[in-house]
């Protein structure tokens, strides 16, 4: 039996180029496709506008300057940061939370000390704390997940000592699409004089961020997640942290004043972005967000959730199906069917026009949880639609088939 099709949306895949017709792809958790609009501004900043910033004293690379600091103004208004100043650009949330670790870590985070984690984090928000727990003798704490795959918060809190420096947690999981609820978190974090982490990677593109309700002390997240291109990200830190942080990364752009006897810094954002920066991605990030503003982040949510609740209802109704997450989760969808690895159910999907993720989605420790080797996920973006859903639902049927 097909699966019927919901009412359509507006067509938001028209504005997507990359996307051939009659391809279902469902990898958006991984990276999301680029509408026309980012892409022609990539083409135009590099083929009619492209020169450095910071330092020409030429009209092109004063335009540029002008531009790379209204990017990282429109960063600001994104997530409601309450000055510019507090958005660093860096290569993605990787580089962010590995920057944090280094540059806060090392000099907030000693022997004996603890950070916590939970179990849902990314590879990247789990190695980062990892080296710097290495480096400084601190020790690494890990909260439980509850019954229905979300952070445990009552546990989390129970976690949180006087030794507790930092908590980092993901404010939407890649892999259960669960929210973390960062206030209640922020508000134990703070109790001790920790700092909270938030890793925005998923929550950028589906919710609107305002990092001061949040009450976070940092906020990270990838462009190339927000319709944007990779290679660029944001570290947002509340002023006064990253005031008090030292650089991590020496170079050019970096520094007020450089000398053999010895070298001065910039101020943030300044001091936090050694070398040329990653201009067209800066400049075409601001593209992105607005393009996603235009739309708007409620309307992008509502429209991922209901195709993910309409994913999970059916995939709940095929037999030797286990889904993984929340219900009334975003836009992320992870399963496992019984005697078929997930590289097998992807492969087969493939064939049918269907690209979905399977693996451990840089979530291991998430894995061994789960008690999985790996999981197969379906994750939607805003040009997703119903018929995406019914080819998933449909090729599954064919995996059942062959695995009989
Ligand atoms: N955190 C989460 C929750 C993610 O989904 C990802 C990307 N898969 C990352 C961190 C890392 O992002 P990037 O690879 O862009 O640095």
């Amino acid at each position: 039996m097909q699966v019927p099709i919901m009412s359509s949306a507006p067509d938001w895949r028209a504005d997507f180029p990359g996307l051939a017709p009659g391809w279902s792809y469902l990898d958006s958790a991984a990276t999301a496709q680029k509408p026309k609009v980012v892409i022609d501004a990539i083409a135009r900043a590099y083929g009619e506008e492209y020169a450095t910033v910071h330092r020409g004293v030429y009209a092109r690379s004063a335009t540029m300057t002008e531009r790379y600091e209204a990017a990282r103004e429109r960063v600001a208004t994104f997530i409601n940061a309450a000055r510019p100043s507090e958005c660093v650009f860096v290569r993605g949330a990787t580089e962010a939370i590995n920057l944090v670790a280094e540059s806060w870590g090392n000099a907030n985070v000693g022997a004996g000390d603890h950070i916590l984690l939970t179990t849902l984090e990314h590879h990247s928000n789990i190695v980062p704390w990892q080296l710097l727990a290495a480096r400084v003798g601190a020790k690494i704490d890990v909260a439980p997940l509850t019954a229905d795959h979300q952070i445990d918060v009552d546990a989390l809190e129970n976690l949180i000592g006087e030794r507790t420096k930092l908590v980092a947690v993901a404010h939407v999981s890649n892999v259960l699409g669960g929210v973390a609820d960062v206030t209640r978190i922020a508000k134990a974090a703070h109790a001790v004089g920790a700092k909270l982490l938030v890793d925005g990677c998923q929550a950028a593109p589906r919710l609107a961020i305002d990092v001061q309700a949040l009450d976070a002390d940092f906020y990270v997240f990838s462009a190339h997640k927000l319709y944007g291109p990779t290679g660029i990200g944001v570290l947002w830190a509340r002023g006064d942290v990253l005031n008090g942080m030292q650089p991590w990364q020496g170079g050019g752009s970096m520094i007020e004043e450089v000398g053999f006897e010895g070298s001065t810094w910039a101020p943030a954002p300044g001091r936090f972005e050694a070398g040329t920066p990653h201009i067209v991605g800066a400049v075409t990030l601001a593209i992105a967000i607005d393009y996603v503003e235009n739309i708007g982040l409620d309307v992008i949510d509502h429209h991922e959730r209901a195709l993910a609740a309409q994913a999970r209802d059916e995939l709940r109704a095929m037999n030797s199906l286990t889904l993984y997450g929340p219900d009334g989760g975003r836009g992320i969808v992870s399963f496992a069917m019984e005697g078929v690895h997930p590289h097998d159910i992807a492969t087969i999907l493939d064939e049918e026009q269907v690209a979905i993720r399977a693996g451990h989605h840089c979530c291991q420790p998430l894995m061994k949880y789960l008690d999985v080797p790996a999981t197969a996920r379906a994750s939607f973006g805003v040009y997703s639609g119903a018929e995406d859903v019914e080819k998933l639902v449909n090729g599954l049927k064919r995996v059942q088939r062959i695995f009989g």
